[in-house]
């Protein structure tokens, strides 16, 4: 990824409560600081449950640490009668970066629609977060060989109305669904068509600029074994990690990939 700074962001999910949360962090921070882990060549983020971020914030601000983290979801709207909702107003508040949107478990499970998140990318700009967007094709458009076309649909209905401005900080997530939490990992090629059709997008919606700076992180499956071949690719910038980010020997060594 010439010229992008490369970025590993571990997706919890809806797992370790907030004391398991602290420990996670102390021993990630642990691991990578012995390893002299430089932040500036490879970015680290974690993105915790909603009930964890306030101690997060405590401990990454408290013992200052190299480590950026944010929501997994957020609303559309910024206050009001949403019962069970999260704003972008409380995640910016508590120090989040970041905020994933549009994940296959909330699109699935949940119901969202791509104007839905939409909407929710907006709120994240609105509210000074970056979001981490989210696509990928479910096993049956794989089969069909439509996975190109699935995703550069979602997306320019999830950028709809993103300005320029707002564009050029962006993370991309392509997260091929078939591979999420299955164990069956995209192959580098895999990954790489799918990346490099989403830049390609990028430089027809918005400019080549953006298309050259924003960062397209592959997701599903990732371990610390089959992580350094992913990376290796020219459109790979990162890797959005779920089952191995909850592991921090495990999602240390895959921040380490260059090792
Ligand atoms: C994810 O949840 O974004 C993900 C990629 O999960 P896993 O790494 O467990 O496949």
């Amino acid at each position: 990824p010439v010229g992008r700074v490369p970025l590993m962001a571990g997706n919890w999910k809806m797992n370790l409560d907030h004391l398991q949360a602290t420990h996670l962090v102390q021993k990630l921070d642990w691991t990578l600081r012995d390893a002299k882990h430089d932040h500036a060549a490879v970015e680290v983020a974690v993105l915790p449950p909603f009930t964890d971020l306030r101690s997060v914030q405590t401990l990454v601000e408290g013992d200052k640490l190299d480590l950026r983290y944010g929501g997994q979801d957020l609303s559309p709207h910024s206050s009001g009668a949403y019962t069970g909702d999260i704003s972008g107003a409380f995640l910016a508040k508590l120090g989040c970066t970041y905020v994933a949107v549009g994940h296959s478990e909330r699109r699935e499970g949940h119901g969202e629609t791509d104007a839905v998140v939409n909407a929710k990318v907006k709120a994240a700009y609105a509210h000074g977060l970056t979001p981490i967007l989210c696509c990928g094709e479910g096993l049956d458009v794989r089969k069909e060989g439509r996975q190109v076309e699935h995703v550069v649909a979602q997306l320019r209905a999830n950028l709809e109305g993103v300005t320029k401005e707002q564009a050029a900080s962006v993370v991309i997530a392509y997260e091929p669904i078939w591979a999420i939490g299955t164990g069956e990992v995209a192959t580098p090629d895999d990954a790489q068509e799918v990346c490099a059709a989403i830049r390609t997008l990028l430089a027809e919606l918005y400019s080549g600029d953006v298309a050259d700076g924003v960062r397209v992180l592959y997701g599903g499956s990732v371990k610390a074994n089959n992580v350094a071949a992913i990376m290796a690719q020219e459109d790979v910038d990162g890797a959005l990690v779920g089952g191995a980010s909850i592991d921090p020997a495990e999602f240390a060594s895959i921040c380490r990939y260059r090792d």
